[in-house]
């Protein structure tokens, strides 16, 4: 079979040490003899690949012990709740860039008041806004890194007078960052880390206990934090894949991976300016590393276009019904080739 090319948004490509590693773990875990699927959470093998998983996300990330690491379940999406839940006491401020933002915001109406200091969706969300003030008095700023539907990302972060918070799903560990800065970090395993399943969640010692309500046992970070992400059964296939990524993140390191996205990139949105029967989406000093939008200007050949990507194996091409045309997700474990496939499909497409 010749090679599949897999731009799919998420869940989404892996290393394939990630796939290697795993398939050997379900048939034998550890040398236990069993199936990763059929061991106790609280078997001392699991037990080290939570630990590990955790304490390698602080390796890559150079954090030291003013920092938590944990997984939960329920996807971003529970966390739009439950960082509202946790921090939110009398107002936070929200930036809104895309749907994932807007759902954050809406989650978070529901605990105290909501300022959103800047929104793109004046413009369907095709800019990063910039120069916005932060106020002061807020709980704190959440803001969304890389908006994986609209194909933008925050290639900085504002100066932030409040714990800064961040919806890193779509872009964690592509790139090097200092993560000093931000107080709660979260990311659903499923688009650069492993299978659906896991969030990794990063918090920041001394920001939890501030709010008055009754957070329920299972959306307190605190209880994640005491408990070692083993308060209740944690998605252990999730967390082993997860960790297998981290390890072939921390080999590569940031600077290498980074190195390599932003060759992908160049490549692909090279060609979107290039081809005049293309366009991208986005305004091009906010365009994502990760998630690149583009349109046929003639949108009755994006029939057309697809079959002839699916004839030279590209799966996942197929924009998000919010933006159409196109959307090519080139997260970490994409190679470079698969993106040289793409931009040789559309010089010949015609
Ligand atoms: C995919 C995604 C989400 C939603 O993740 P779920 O795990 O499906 O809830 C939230 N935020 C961003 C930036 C995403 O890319």
């Amino acid at each position: 079979m010749s090679k599949i090319h897999n731009f799919t948004a998420g869940p989404a490509i892996l290393p394939k040490e990630t796939i290697e590693a795993s398939i050997a773990a379900l048939r034998d875990f550890a040398g236990t003899g069993l199936s990763l699927l059929e061991v106790s959470h609280r078997s001392k093998e699991f037990v080290a690949v939570m630990d590990e998983a955790c304490a390698i996300v602080k390796e890559i990330l150079d954090l030291g012990d003013d920092y938590n690491v944990i997984y939960t379940q329920g996807g971003a999406s529970l966390e739009f709740v439950m960082v509202a839940m946790n921090l939110l006491e009398k107002k936070a401020a929200y930036t809104c860039t895309g749907t994932w933002a807007k759902n954050a915001i809406k989650e978070a109406k529901g605990y105290g008041q909501v300022d959103v200091v800047a929104s793109s969706e004046d413009k369907d969300f095709t800019y990063i806004p910039k120069g916005y003030t932060i106020p002061a008095d807020a709980d704190y700023f959440h803001c969304t890194s890389n908006n994986t539907i609209y194909g933008s990302q925050m290639h900085q972060f504002p100066e932030c007078p409040v714990p800064l918070v961040c919806d890193m799903s779509s872009d964690i560990f592509s790139r090097p960052f200092d993560a000093k800065r931000f107080s709660l970090i979260y990311a659903g395993a499923q688009k650069n880390l492993g299978p659906a399943g896991a969030v990794l969640v990063i918090i920041k010692k001394g920001i939890l206990g501030k709010v008055s309500r009754y957070i329920p046992t299972m959306l307190n970070y605190q209880t994640h934090i005491d408990k070692e992400s083993m308060f209740n059964t944690p998605p252990v296939f999730s967390v082993f894949a997860t960790l297998q990524t981290l390890k072939w993140i921390k080999r590569l390191g940031l600077a290498e991976i980074n190195r390599r996205n932003i060759a992908k990139a160049a490549l692909l949105y090279a060609e979107i300016d290039r081809n005049d029967l293309f366009r991208g989406t986005v305004v091009t000093e906010d365009r994502s590393l990760m998630n690149a939008t583009f349109l046929l200007n003639d949108e009755s050949l994006n029939e057309k276009f697809m079959a002839a990507c699916k004839e030279a194996g590209i799966v996942g091409i197929k924009g998000h019904r919010s933006v159409g045309g196109f959307r090519a997700s080139m997260y970490n474990a994409l190679e470079l080739e698969s993106v040289e496939a793409l931009v040789n499909v559309m010089r010949t497409f015609n």
